[in-house]
């Protein structure tokens, strides 16, 4: 099949918006005689005016011939797919070669390595090409049109094999293929189809809204930390309040978080919801400023109105209210974790966060002396200010325990 080209002068992808260390990989792999593109959420990001976050490489040179074209290069990865050039600024660029579709990922990830034996003693020179493919096939191989363009460094068009373009003038998100066939495939691309719609404000193709809501408890298939992975990117990406409500409609929310989502329906839940959607605002809002924000604090602002209603029954049972802030918080994170795989670093961090929730309020002379000097007390306190936002109390108590951790 042969790629619509959209030539230079047709589009509004410009060399000045690509970073200086991607160019040089680039022309470098082109000077050398490859097909050199970038591809992938660079191009989408660039051709609607956004920031990319990286800039990644595709290549017909394999990995052994990237290396030898770079002094600065490492190739990573169990199967040796991917170079990565680094530069002194601390830049990363990572080349990949074309590749081919390769099934299932489940089963990928339980397969042993192909040719180990090969692979160790020819290092990246080993060519497998079974592996690798075509332009075409590694377009096809993408989860949706519109992160499957390439732009082309030898006359900077961009190649739309899978229709993307239109897609992203339309603004919708488009599984390439049959969606159902596509997230059977690897469960983890419908959190990703959230996760594009909800950060780029895109709609979800209506089929693909549909296999979503069909194909929702496939998603318990996926490898609990590569979900924990995307989960945090999910939640991470500026628009949580959407992703929530596109998790609520299409099932996914009690897939992932089967207790809370179980919570939310009931009276209790409902009557509590525009809390659960403060601290999503919270979360995008700081994601906005782009303060830093730690997967504990993340996971108490989602759950931190279920977290205290599970706190006080369990108050009722005779726990004092931090104890058992603590135990409802550390307890719903840890059972999550056959889906969801939360370090317990971070199930231990949201659990301290809760805890000192009503500690900040008391201001007890030993916990004034005491608490800023805790490694949690920044996000117990950047919880407190949100509380304080989101139900205008406490502002002062915010305000004044700053002043006392700065004293
Ligand atoms: P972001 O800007 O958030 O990094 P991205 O589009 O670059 O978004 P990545 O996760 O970095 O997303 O993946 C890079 C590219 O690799 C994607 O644009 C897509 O083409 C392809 N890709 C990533 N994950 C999958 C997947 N699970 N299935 C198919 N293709 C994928
Ligand atoms: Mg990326």
């Amino acid at each position: 099949m042969e790629p619509k080209i959209i030539a230079r002068s047709a589009h509004i992808m410009s060399r000045r918006d690509i970073s200086a260390e991607a160019l040089k990989v680039l022309y470098r792999l082109h000077g050398a005689g490859n097909i050199a593109y970038l591809a992938g959420g660079c191009v989408r990001d660039l051709l609607l005016h956004r920031q990319p976050k990286d800039f990644d490489v595709v290549t017909d040179a394999h990995p052994g011939q990237v290396r030898s074209l770079f002094r600065n290069c490492r190739l990573i990865g169990r199967r040796f797919r991917l170079a990565h050039v680094f530069y002194p600024n601390g830049a990363i660029i990572e080349v990949a070669t074309f590749r081919a579709a390769e099934g299932h990922a489940e089963l990928q990830a339980a397969r042993p390595p192909r040719h180990a034996h090969a692979v160790k003693t020819h290092d990246g020179l080993i060519l497998r090409d079974n592996l690798f493919g075509t332009p075409e096939e590694d377009a096809l191989r993408r989860d949706f049109t519109v992160n499957a363009l390439f732009y082309n460094i030898a006359d900077f068009s961009i190649l739309d094999y899978v229709n993307g373009v239109h897609d992203l003038n339309l603004g919708v998100i488009r599984s390439i293929g049959e969606p159902r066939v596509r997230f059977t495939e690897d469960p983890v691309r419908m959190i990703r189809a959230i996760r594009f719609a909800s950060a780029l404000n895109f709609r979800i193709e209506e089929r693909d809204y549909e296999a979503l809501a069909a194909m929702a408890p496939h998603l318990a298939r996926a490898a609990p930390a590569r979900l924990y992975e995307e989960i945090l990117k999910l939640f991470f990406c500026g628009h949580a309040e959407r992703v929530f409500q596109h998790l609520q409609r299409t099932g996914l929310l009690g897939v992932l978080f089967p207790e809370f989502e179980r919570w939310s329906v009931l009276p209790e839940g409902q009557a509590a919801l525009s809390r659960t959607e403060a601290g999503l605002r919270a979360l995008d809002e700081w994601r906005r400023q782009e303060r830093e924000v730690s997967p504990a604090l993340c996971f108490a602002l989602i759950f931190g109105a279920y977290h205290k209603a599970a706190a006080v029954a369990l108050a009722r049972r005779g726990l004092p209210p931090w104890e058992a802030l603590r135990a409802a918080t550390t307890q719903h994170l840890t059972r999550l974790a056959p889906r969801l795989q939360i370090p317990k670093q971070v199930v231990m961090r949201a659990g301290d966060i809760m805890a000192a929730q009503p500690r900040l309020l008391e201001r007890r002379r030993r916990d004034v002396e005491g608490l800023p000097r805790r490694p949690w007390f920044g996000e117990a306190l950047a919880y407190l200010e949100f509380v304080a936002r989101a139900h205008a109390r406490y502002q002062d108590l915010a305000g004044w325990w700053s002043a006392v951790a700065r004293r």
